[in-house]
């Protein structure tokens, strides 16, 4: 090993690498960090951590209308005004904060951060710039890249590596695409007070999730005031006097401030030098590994969004540290993608874990299914119209809870501990049996009794 200027090289500083450097620098491996854009990558920067900042912003402006009726009234009985350039500039210093953190969190562990794009010389040769390292072991964590499809005007629209510093709040804002960032800039933005319209090109949104949340979502959404549309799609962009045109595949047109689109993601390959090894990359663009994370050429290995699995920041620093406590720890270890929560946050939240209704009846047989659907508390006074949903789907043989699914307040922080008990095996007898918090939305999750749908 000692022939080489590093036991690893990473290429890219996000969720995965930072991850797997930390923890095989721990375990005494000599390790560099190559990062060209930003330390802490997509999740920091450009992901996780600005949108939930930003949904926080998004969520005040329906909090001053609840607060109304319990008593709050803003004064002139107005709701305050709200200023982008506020959110948008404490948002940047609070990623310059995190920033720094993750250099530390390196420096102190003493991998070496090189600044610059990395490119792939031979299996174990990376240059930056000019200079070259040479390795016993890289590894590929470069993520993903928003892709935008080309069409007239294509130039026109942003991604999400965009929306979050834009010069001016867009006061009309058109989204493209049904996944979790398109539904989740809906919210925010609409909740900032924007005008939002929503093009989806298939039937219902959310394409993955379980039907029922899928149709109440797009219940709630419309009630929460976007524009929600399915079945069309963009024909063309054109900028106006008044703003940029978008020509719809239904000839329609709507004129808006900005186009987002959320139309997703692709493996970050470009310019790494992927053609001078024999690293194989999969129909869909992505880096095929197997379950070390060792791509075909032995000494290369890839994880996180580059790999094209489940591209959640949390599965991405899972790998990091399998990758990492098996190439440098000594130990067997390896990833359990079984009962992986997510959430999508939007106005409500939707929570998930296990199987949707439809993969569990493949996959198991018979079900019994429980929901419920009510008015959260706080609106009962508020007089906000929103519903929450909630469902859990039970394989009938074995009474064991194979999906929980949720939307309504606070369904991504219920849903974690949800999904501890169903990868602990949890029955339903058991989610009946445990007792209620008192009054709260989770305890509906442990007195669902009445079965809405067997077989
Ligand atoms: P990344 O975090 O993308 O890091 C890759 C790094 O590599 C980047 O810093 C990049 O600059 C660098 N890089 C690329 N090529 C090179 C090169 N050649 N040389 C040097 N450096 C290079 N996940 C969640 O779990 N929860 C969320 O709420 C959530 N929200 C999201 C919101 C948005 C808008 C987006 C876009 C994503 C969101 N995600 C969320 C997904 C999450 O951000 C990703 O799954 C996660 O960041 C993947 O980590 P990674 O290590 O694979 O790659
Ligand atoms: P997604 O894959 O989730 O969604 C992409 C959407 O765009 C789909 O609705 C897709 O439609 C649509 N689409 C694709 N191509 C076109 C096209 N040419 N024209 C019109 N529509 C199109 O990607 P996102 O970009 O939303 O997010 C990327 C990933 O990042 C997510 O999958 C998720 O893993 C992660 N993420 C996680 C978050 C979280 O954990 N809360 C938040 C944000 C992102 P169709 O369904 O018909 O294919």
């Amino acid at each position: 090993m000692q022939n080489h200027d590093y036991d690893l090289f990473v290429i890219g500083a996000g969720s995965g690498g930072v991850r797997a450097a930390r923890m095989a620098a721990g375990f005494g491996a000599r390790v560099a960090v190559a990062e060209d854009r930003y330390l802490g990558g997509t999740c920091v920067n450009v992901g996780c951590v600005p949108k939930k900042l930003y949904v926080y912003a998004a969520e005040f402006g329906k909090g001053f209308k609840d607060a109304r009726n319990f008593g709050w009234n803003g004064g002139n009985g107005g709701t305050p005004a709200f200023d982008w350039a506020t959110l948008r500039d404490n948002k940047k210093a609070e990623i310059s904060r995190l920033n720094a953190i993750y250099g530390d969190l390196l420096a102190g562990v003493h991998a070496e951060v090189i600044d610059g794009r990395a490119r792939i010389i031979d299996a174990h040769t990376v240059a930056v710039g000019e200079q070259r390292h040479t390795a016993e072991k890289i590894l590929i964590a470069t993520g993903g890249w928003p892709h935008i499809p080309e069409f007239p005007g294509s130039g026109n629209a942003i991604s999400s590596n965009e929306v979050f510093d834009l010069e001016q709040f867009p006061e009309r804002l058109a989204i493209v695409g049904g996944g979790y960032i398109a539904v989740e800039f809906a919210g925010i933005f609409n909740g900032l007070g924007a005008r939002v319209s929503q093009l989806y090109r298939g039937p219902l949104f959310l394409r993955g999730f379980d039907a029922d949340i899928r149709a109440h979502a797009a219940q709630e959404i419309r009630k929460s005031g976007v524009d929600l549309r399915f079945e069309v799609n963009v024909q063309s962009i054109s900028a106006g006097p008044g703003g940029l045109q978008v020509l719809l595949t239904d000839d329609t047109a709507i004129e808006v401030d900005a186009v987002l689109y959320a139309t997703g993601r692709k493996a970050n390959l470009e310019g790494l030098g992927l053609e001078s090894v024999n690293v194989k990359i999969t129909d869909a663009g992505t880096i095929e590994v197997d379950d070390e994370y060792r791509t075909s050429e032995p000494s290369i290995f890839a994880l996180g969004d580059v790999t094209g699995g489940i591209e959640l920041t949390p599965v991405a620093l899972a790998e990091g540290m399998s990758f990492a406590r098996r190439q440098f720890g000594g130990l067997e270890d390896t990833v359990d993608y079984d009962f992986i929560p997510t959430a999508v946050f939007c106005q409500p939240n939707i929570g998930t874990v296990g199987f949707t209704e439809d993969e569990a009846r493949t996959r198991f047989g018979p079900l019994r299914v429980f929901k419920s659907t009510f008015k959260p508390m706080k609106h009962t006074i508020s007089g906000r119209d929103e519903k929450t949903f909630m469902k859990l789907i039970v394989d009938r043989a074995s009474d064991r809870v194979v999906g929980a699914h949720m939307m309504g307040p606070d369904a991504g922080e219920i849903m974690q501990g949800i999904a501890i008990a169903m990868r602990a095996g949890a029955t339903k007898t058991v989610f009946d049996t445990t007792i209620g918090i008192h009054p709260t939305a989770a305890e509906e999750f442990v007195t669902m009794r009445e079965v809405w749908r067997e077989g």
